[in-house]
């Protein structure tokens, strides 16, 4: 999982501003790794590091580097082929002379793909690049740039999103509507599946590259990645979050003294269940926004240190309330493991856990980093065996009906949840 940024500017403006703040906005997509590199001309400048765009650039002055265009990006987990840190110089550096660079969101899973050779025919022709372009397997969205034009892609069923948007002196591309906004440009529109879009001097044009094929968009962008301020193919993710712990609520009925959200990912959905409960929503949990995001942190065992530096309990609303604890998903447990442990230390009478998604059966080397099939919490387990498991007094999973009906649409991928694959398996070195 990654978040993406391409910025192409008119020349009378420094393309790093926009590009920072975009990566800004995209962080919660990924805290491992973050790079910055723009064209000044032919002059390449790169910047990129471990851990977040702040670390990169700790004040307005650092951010005045030359270039009126260029690409961000931040990065969770590991690539499966692929796995440097972005934007990415192609092999050779220059092709034709120019210096080129590419970024990509996801996995391109075709055994034999090179990212020097996606640039190679990008740099060529629009015929070249959608050729190229119209082989690729697996979910993804990418920008490449040179000296002369930036042109984004998404892959065939849509898995990964791609938005296109205007400011005053150029345009965006970005893995999500917020960081088009932080930038201060109008959104355009989203890159369509299977659509490449073609940013030349002031001029876009949008072209497909391949049939339309029916969409598979990652349902997760609306439980879990996205922020709640972005759009996903029009979606509101905040009207989407809200409309789960509705239905949640819907249908599970549950009496409590207290609604609360598990933070950050749970908190919408909470409110959401809290409106059409009638039951309080309570901040049950301050959570210190200073430091990163659990899930976000790789290593396990700084994970389990991370909670108590990150969340503290606020005794006064939880001692001896019924809790209805809502959060987005269980992928490993572990999370909400230590929040319901917090919880009980700090004198909840019960704790009712209500998932704003299906249960989560079965891993993801799509679109997100989600881990191993034995690493996941309900790995061969039912919702008696998981809700002792995590301590809770109860415990219900929004159905996938349920979940489709606050999505308002029923175009996506949700192999996560049903083991339903949105593409072609891979069979002895090829697509089928
Ligand atoms: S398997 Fe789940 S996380 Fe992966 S692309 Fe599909 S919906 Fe998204």
């Amino acid at each position: 999982m990654s978040g993406i940024v391409g910025v192409s500017t008119d020349k009378s403006v420094v393309a790093a501003h926009p590009i920072i703040y975009g990566v800004y906005a995209l962080q919660h997509r990924g805290q491992v790794n973050t790079g910055v590199a723009l064209l000044d001309n032919n002059q390449l400048v790169v910047r990129k590091g471990s851990g977040q765009i702040n670390a990169l650039f700790p004040d307005n002055i650092s951010m005045n580097i030359p270039g009126d265009r260029g690409l961000g990006h931040v990065k969770y987990g590991e690539y499966l082929q692929y796995d440097i840190e972005q934007p990415i110089l192609p092999k050779e550096y220059k092709i034709n002379g120019t210096n080129c660079l590419i970024t990509i969101d996801g996995n391109i899973l075709n055994k034999d793909f090179s990212l020097h050779d996606l640039a190679l025919a990008l740099n060529s022709s629009l015929q070249t690049g959608k050729e190229y372009l119209s082989k690729l397997q697996g979910a993804f969205a990418g920008v490449y740039l040179d000296p002369y034009k930036m042109i984004g892609f998404r892959d065939p069923v849509g898995l990964k999103p791609l938005y296109a948007g205007k400011f005053d002196h150029g345009y965006i591309l970005a893995s999500e509507t917020c960081a088009i906004d932080s930038t201060g440009a109008d959104l355009i529109q989203s890159v369509d599946n299977g659509e490449m879009v073609v940013i030349q001097k002031d001029k876009i044009d949008f072209y497909r590259y391949t049939e339309k094929l029916p969409k598979k968009k990652c349902i997760f962008e609306l439980v879990y990645i996205s922020r709640p301020d972005s759009y996903f193919d029009g979606l509101s993710v905040y009207q989407a979050r809200s409309q789960m712990g509705k239905i949640l609520y819907e249908e599970y009925p549950t009496s409590a003294d207290i609604v609360m959200g598990a933070p950050d990912s749970g908190l919408i959905a909470a409110v959401g269940y809290a409106e059409e409960s009638k039951i309080p929503y309570k901040d049950g949990i301050i959570k210190n926004r200073y430091v990163g995001r659990t899930f976000l942190t790789t290593d396990e065992s700084e994970r389990k240190t991370d909670i108590f530096i990150k969340f503290n309990p606020i005794k006064e609303v939880l001692r001896d309330k019924e809790i209805v604890l809502v959060d987005d998903s269980i992928i490993k447990g572990s999370t909400i493991k230590r929040t319901i442990k917090m919880l009980r230390n700090a004198g909840a009478k019960k704790i009712h856990v209500r998932i704003s998604s299906p249960i989560l059966r079965f891993p993801c080397n799509l679109s997100m980093d989600i881990p191993n099939v034995n690493d996941l919490m309900a790995h061969q387990k039912d919702v008696e065996e998981i809700r002792q498991e995590i301590n809770a007094d109860s415990l219900y999973y929004l159905s996938m009906e349920g979940l489709l009906k606050a999505c308002g649409q029923d175009d996506f991928c949700d192999h996560c949840f049903t083991n339903n694959y949105p593409i072609k398996p891979y069979e002895e070195g090829l697509w089928v």
